[in-house]
């Protein structure tokens, strides 16, 4: 285990909670809803949710697999809650959001990966909202394409999938994720539907060289991924996965300009971004390109 290093000044931000966001945290707790905002204790929740845009966890609370860098506890998931597309998307509606991110743990005890409930929460929340942007955060339903046939059939305005990190620390990095299969997957869904734009994201900081992140790009690119997002890694606990090193905001910067010469239609980089930041302009840059 390495030692952990000491927080670079440009990740010591000042947390200021404005508006209605304890209104807001009141009413997620009543509606037993998880969003990835508060569990993952992501640092831009002030930001996004007066902006409009939350993360949602559906699918329960409980991974099957159990990532070196995550903070969801592993072990065998609750039942399947059929009604918790409505819920979210009351939610949604509640907290009148613009831009609203879908995302799950992996559910590899269900044959279709939990599919079917985002097919159903996409639908939900359009059905309440039809001027929020919907953008799902899938997992890889272990290569099931058929699961990814019935997401991209209800059309989300994104669909994102993320490699997390680069080909050469991807098999330490996550588990039983493979980054053939994440690509595969970015392929398939761009073939099953052309004009719904693509994402994914890598986090940096454990341990990936320059080269191989120009190279995931590129990986990226061969299959039309339309958007990118580029954070630092922050180690939830002492027991996740130590952080190699904090990369400073001008390599941030060079990245940025590496994935837009790269033809991205929008990256994101820097280093409190999370997949879903500023994601409601990503749609709009996407629509656009
Ligand atoms: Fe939530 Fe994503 Fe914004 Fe973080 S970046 S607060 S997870 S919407
Ligand atoms: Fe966390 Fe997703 Fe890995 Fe599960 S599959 S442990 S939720 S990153």
């Amino acid at each position: 285990q390495k030692e952990s290093l000491p927080k670079p000044d440009w990740l010591r931000i000042k947390l200021t909670t404005g508006g209605n966001y304890a209104e807001l945290k009141d009413m997620m707790r009543s509606k037993t809803l998880h969003t990835v905002c508060e569990e993952a204790r992501c640092p831009n929740i002030y930001e996004c949710w007066a902006n409009r845009t939350a993360t949602f966890m559906i699918l329960g609370d409980i991974c099957t697999r159990a990532c070196r860098f995550c903070a969801v506890t592993t072990g065998m998931p609750t039942e399947l809650d059929l009604e918790e597309p409505e819920r979210v998307a009351d939610a949604a509606e509640q907290m009148g959001l613009k831009h609203c991110v879908i995302t799950s743990v992996a559910r590899d005890d269900l044959a279709d990966g939990g599919a079917m409930i985002f097919a159903e929460t996409i639908k939900a929340v359009r059905k309440r909202m039809p001027l929020c942007s919907v953008e799902v955060l899938i997992p890889d339903f272990l290569g099931n394409m058929d699961a990814l046939q019935t997401v991209m059939d209800a059309n989300p305005d994104i669909l994102n999938h993320n490699i997390e990190t680069v080909e050469r620390l991807s098999d330490r990095v996550r588990a039983k994720a493979k980054y053939s299969r994440s690509m595969e997957l970015l392929k398939r869904a761009k073939e099953m539907k052309p004009e719904i734009p693509t994402k994914s994201s890598i986090m940096l900081g454990v341990g990936e060289e320059w080269d191989e992140i120009l190279q995931a790009m590129d990986d990226l690119r061969a299959h039309d991924v339309n958007i990118l997002t580029l954070g630092q890694y922050l180690q939830p606990s002492p027991t996740h996965l130590a952080i190699d090193r904090y990369v400073h905001p001008d390599e941030f910067a060079q990245l940025k300009v590496e994935g837009l010469k790269r033809g991205f239609s929008h990256v994101e980089s820097a280093p409190l971004v999370r997949s879903s930041y500023h994601a409601h302009e990503q749609v709009k840059s996407a629509t656009e390109a």
